[in-house]
């Protein structure tokens, strides 16, 4: 279990509670009168199940709400699976177990109203509204790969509120197989798993992803042709979305994603290459919140409510800043 520095929550008069429920880890912040007053990190127990990791889920709320020294207003969840309008998981793929569980159970102890948003959606939300920027991609690298879209000042979440998924963007169409069925989308080419399969292959051992971070860091040969294959993947995926809805910033962040330092620049580079010529290029840059962009969207979704998603304009007056 990891801390985090406080940050401060503009806005957050009453006490909310921030939840990202992700591929490896469960992560909270509590936040009262405008500032975090506890953060922490939990996780997922290696070979559990979904009974386990809903009381896991449940404790981890109940000291979170513990610490905030009362019931919370609000509580805004960040969930990697696909929960339905009753918070029933529909799908989580790599959690099969927890299909047709329950996600708000976990938190009815909480005596609060409890808001779910994709995680990705909300992780470009936050990056959207942190740097100001009218038009941000948001791309999530980390144990699946995610995507959040602002256009024109508004989150694009599409006719079903589900717009945005940057990772099954076919990439490489003879690459490996996706979790969707599909061959190369960009999840399967540069989530934390296949990343780590390139560098086992490229080096020659088996490798972790904290082992191709580490040497990216040392600058390590192999290291560096799997980064250079991670840019060169995702920037013919932005490629596309350059050309669909122009984006004057592109944010990096995930697990992973936060991790690999020298990413944005990379992709800057191979985006300028391949981009059609003369089409103005977004900024390339690592995600403002590292790999806490989805916990700052869920706070935004605990402060403010289900206006956030709902496709107004988040910059005009008395919306979040
Ligand atoms: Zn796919």
């Amino acid at each position: 279990m990891t801390g985090d520095r406080p940050r401060t929550h503009p806005g957050t008069a009453g006490g909310v509670l921030a939840v990202d429920i992700g591929g490896t880890k469960l992560a909270l912040r509590a936040i009262a009168a405008g500032a975090a007053v506890y953060e922490r990190t939990v996780p997922w127990p290696v070979g559990g199940d979904a009974g386990g990791e809903s009381e896991l889920m449940e404790a981890s709320v109940a000291e979170a709400v513990g610490a905030l020294g009362g019931a919370p207003v609000r509580i805004g969840v960040a969930a990697a699976p696909n929960v339905d309008a009753d918070g029933s998981v529909l799908s989580w793929p790599n959690r099969p177990d927890w299909v047709g569980r329950s996600l708000t159970a976990p938190f009815a102890g909480s005596g609060a109203e409890v808001l779910f948003g994709d995680d990705a959606t909300l992780a470009g939300l936050a990056e959207a509204m942190s740097t100001g920027s009218r038009d941000l991609v948001y791309l999530g690298i980390g144990t699946g790969v995610g995507g959040g879209l602002v256009s024109g000042g508004r989150l694009l979440t599409g006719a079903w509120g589900t717009a945005g998924e940057l990772g099954h963007l076919v990439v490489d169409p003879r690459g490996p197989r996706c979790r969707c069925g599909t061959r190369g989308c960009l999840q399967a080419v540069v989530s934390a798993e296949a990343l780590a399969a390139h560098a086992a292959a490229a080096r020659g051992l088996p490798t972790t992803s904290a082992e191709l971070v580490a040497g990216v860091d040392r600058a390590e040969p192999w290291a560096d042709r799997t980064l250079d294959h991670a840019a060169d993947s995702i920037a013919g995926a932005l490629r596309v979305l350059v050309e669909l809805v122009q984006p004057a910033q592109v944010r990096i962040g995930g697990g992973l994603g936060a991790a690999l330092a020298p990413l944005p620049r990379r992709v800057a580079r191979r985006l300028a290459a391949k981009a059609r010529p003369g089409r103005p290029l977004p900024e390339v840059g690592p995600a403002v919140h590292g790999p806490h962009s989805s916990l700052a969207g869920a706070a935004l979704l605990a402060a403010h409510g289900t206006s956030v998603l709902g496709g107004a304009d988040l910059f005009r007056e008395g919306c979040p800043s």
